[in-house]
């Protein structure tokens, strides 16, 4: 039988890594689905529903069985996913940048929220209630992401908010003392770490 994690394993190149899921925030994690964006290994995870289905299965907002049923019933348009990427990279580059500009950004989000919210159910908890979303339609990989976009713009971590110094990817800066400059140490920490020792070395080189 086709799974959509054999469509996914292979219609991405060899030399393509898995995408590294760095931010621990749905909604930037979401935001950052195109890997190297700027560099000679870019590649679109989202680009097909099948990435789409296996980018929600890691993030844990959808498990595999939900999303080998969708998969088989698709495959719908990637319009609307592409559309909340371009919105959520918009808002929240733009706020990392410096350029908050609410109103754009609000009125660029605010169709994936309010559909989010009309589909939305409460579940009862110990305590409280949690948000889910019928995982039975094609949208239900956005409504959470979306839903979460919402939460992270109101909430004042969002301070926090930063672009890596190495590549377009957005993340919280949840050290302590607010000193953390790449999307992750091991991929554009690390490379910056090997540019700086090489530039150094062709320094100290004795002509
Ligand atoms: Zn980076």
């Amino acid at each position: 039988m086709e799974t959509f994690e054999k469509v996914v394993a292979a219609e991405r190149p060899a030399h393509i890594r898995e995408l590294p899921i760095v931010t621990g925030h749905l909604a930037l994690d979401f935001a950052n689905t195109v890997d190297d964006p700027d560099g000679p290994n870019r590649y679109d995870h989202i680009g097909s529903y099948a990435g789409l289905l296996h980018w929600a299965v890691r993030v844990d907002i959808l498990p595999t069985a939900r999303a080998q049923d969708l998969y088989e019933t698709g495959p719908p348009s990637l319009r609307a996913a592409h559309a909340l990427r371009h919105v959520l990279t918009e808002t929240f580059g733009g706020i990392a940048a410096g350029q908050p500009q609410a109103d754009e950004h609000w009125a660029g989000l605010r169709p994936f929220v309010t559909d989010s919210y009309r589909h939305a159910d409460l579940v009862a908890q110990k305590n409280n209630y949690v948000m889910t979303w019928p995982d039975d339609r094609p949208d239900a990989v956005l409504w959470p992401v979306a839903r979460a976009a919402a939460d992270l713009l109101t909430a004042p971590v969002l301070g926090r908010l930063k672009r890596c110094a190495g590549c377009p990817w957005v993340f919280l800066d949840r050290s302590r003392n607010g000193s953390r400059r790449w999307c992750s140490m091991e991929d554009c920490g690390t490379h910056a770490k090997i540019q700086r020792y090489v530039t150094k070395r062709k320094a100290n080189r004795p002509r």
